[in-house]
Formats: C-alpha cells, structure tokens, sequence
C-alpha cells in the first residue's frame, strides 16, 4: 500500500528559493542596502541591471555569504540564511551553518578566480573532496561531465596560465556547478574578457538556464543576453530596486524615467539593448 500523502492544493503557488527581507548593509558610514526586499522563485533566471556602485554586486556576495547584513532576514529554501533557530527565537548563524547553507549556491565572478597551481580537473575537483567527502574518482567522473557541458573535456589537464579568459570562466562556471548548487549567482561574468571571448562564455549560462532548472541571478551589461535570458529583469540604483519586469517590458518601454537614462547611456557605449 502506498504511504498517504497530502496533494498539494490546485492553487498554492511554490515558495520562494530566496526571500530577501528588509536587508540593510553599511560599509562604515555609507549605506548601500536599505531595507532592500525581493524574492526569487525556484528555477527563475533574473537580470541584474543598473549604474556602477547601486549595490549589485554586494547583493551577490551577501547571499553567498562574503559579506555579512546589518539588519533583515535572507532565508535560502525556506531556512534562514544569518540566522538559525534557538530556543523558539533566532540567533546569529555559526560559522558550520553558513558552511552548510553556502553549499546551495554557485557564485563566477568578473575576474576568473582560479587555484592558478591546480590543474582545471584539480580546480573542479577540490570543493567538493573537501567539503562533501566526495571520493575522487566520483568528484572526477562529475567534473569530466561539467567539462563537457562546458565544451572544454579536451583541457581538463590543462593549467590555468594556458586557457584563454574564456576558457577560464568557463572553467570558473564549472567548478562552481561542481557542488550541484540550486542557485548559481553570476556576477559580470564577461566584462573582463576581450570581445570575440565574451559569446562562448553567454552560451555556457544559455545552456544552463534552457537545459537546467538552476535558478540564476545574473549581473550583466550585455543587455542582449539578459534580455534573451531573464524572465525578469530588475534595475537598481542607489540600491534600491527603481523598476522590475520582464525584458520586452523594461527594455522596450521602461517607464522611470532613471531606468530610460541608464539604458540610453549603456547604448551610447556600444552595448547591445
Ligand atoms: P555595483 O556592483 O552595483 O557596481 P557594489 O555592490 O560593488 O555596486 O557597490 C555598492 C557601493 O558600495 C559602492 O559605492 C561601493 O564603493 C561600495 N562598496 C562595495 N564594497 C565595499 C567595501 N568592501 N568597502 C567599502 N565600500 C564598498
Ligand atoms: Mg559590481
């Protein structure tokens, strides 16, 4: 006999993967986060957009923990992020729950952040023997696998110094999938790279984003990739989110009037809307 289970109801919407609630962060006296909300639901591919310094990308490293909130709630599948319960209220999470809860997420950055004396199998390979206790033939058998979807099986000996940018954050892509993240954060990922090395890097997040149900939050100045990309495209300023929606709807008819001049200075310099 099958054990019963509770359907859920026809109507009930699935719950965020992220919740951002009320985040505040300082960095000494400036202020970049005030009260900063949003919620990102399972599987949604978001785009990042806004002027330098409106707190983009200290929004990625809070979530993946590199820097820490002054005040709000994160809570990453249901569980709280900075917090953990205690005695029927929450305290400050310790130092092995912030371990545990990182491993739900993959960050790349914008400048490719490669072990440069591991070869590219080695960097794959690294995270997740130490963290998980994953075997090495297991952690190999998964990086050859990432290697692949990534189009570079044929460097998995290969040093960093010798790859390509490119080639490097493709690499970077791949490690950070390595952990099987739920959520991979991607932050200016090709803004570094020559151009002719900016396309092979947008088709690995492509793929990703058609062939996964990874949830992605991307920052981006290629304004034609988040618009292909993103069920939903925020733009933020002074750290604030000004305007949110879908891309036809923010790139084609944006209606502030600091999300219209932001979008006309990025065309002047020669990005693609
Ligand atoms: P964006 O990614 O949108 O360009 P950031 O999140 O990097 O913006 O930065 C937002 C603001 O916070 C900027 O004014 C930046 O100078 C400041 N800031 C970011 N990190 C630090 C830090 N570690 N110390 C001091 N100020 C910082
Ligand atoms: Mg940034």
């Amino acid at each position: 006999m099958n054990a019963p289970t509770t359907p859920p109801a026809p109507d009930a919407s699935p719950a965020p993967i992220i919740e951002i609630d009320a985040i505040s962060k300082s960095f000494g006296t400036f202020q970049v986060l005030n009260g900063l909300s949003m919620n990102v639901m399972p599987g949604e591919k978001l785009a990042l957009i806004g002027p330098s310094g409106s707190g983009k990308t200290t929004i990625l490293r809070i979530l993946m923990t590199l820097e820490s909130i002054d005040d709000g709630h994160i809570r990453i599948d249901g569980e709280e992020l900075y917090h953990m319960p205690k005695n029927g209220g929450l305290v400050p999470a310790s130092e092995a729950h912030l371990h545990r809860m990182r491993q739900k997420i993959g960050m790349v950055f914008q400048l490719f952040n490669l072990f440069p004396h591991k070869s590219v199998i080695d960097n794959i390979t690294l995270a997740p023997m130490l963290t998980k206790g994953t075997s090495r033939a297991d952690a190999e058998a998964r990086a050859m696998e990432l290697l692949d979807m990534v189009g570079m099986a044929d460097k998995a000996k290969a040093m960093p110094a010798q790859l390509s940018g490119g080639q490097k954050q493709r690499i970077a892509i791949a490690r950070a999938l390595a952990l099987s993240p739920k959520i991979m954060l991607f932050d200016e990922v090709t803004s570094a790279l020559d151009p002719e090395l900016v396309e092979e890097v947008l088709n690995v997040m492509r793929k990703l984003a058609d062939e996964t149900d990874t949830t992605m939050l991307l920052v981006t100045h290629e304004m034609g990739f988040a618009h292909d990309f993103a069920d939903r495209v925020l733009f933020f300023d002074g750290g604030r989110i000004v305007e949110e929606g879908p891309p036809e709807e923010i790139f084609s008819n944006p209606k502030e009037e600091r999300t219209q001049s932001f979008l006309k200075k990025i065309i002047a310099a020669g990005h693609r809307v």
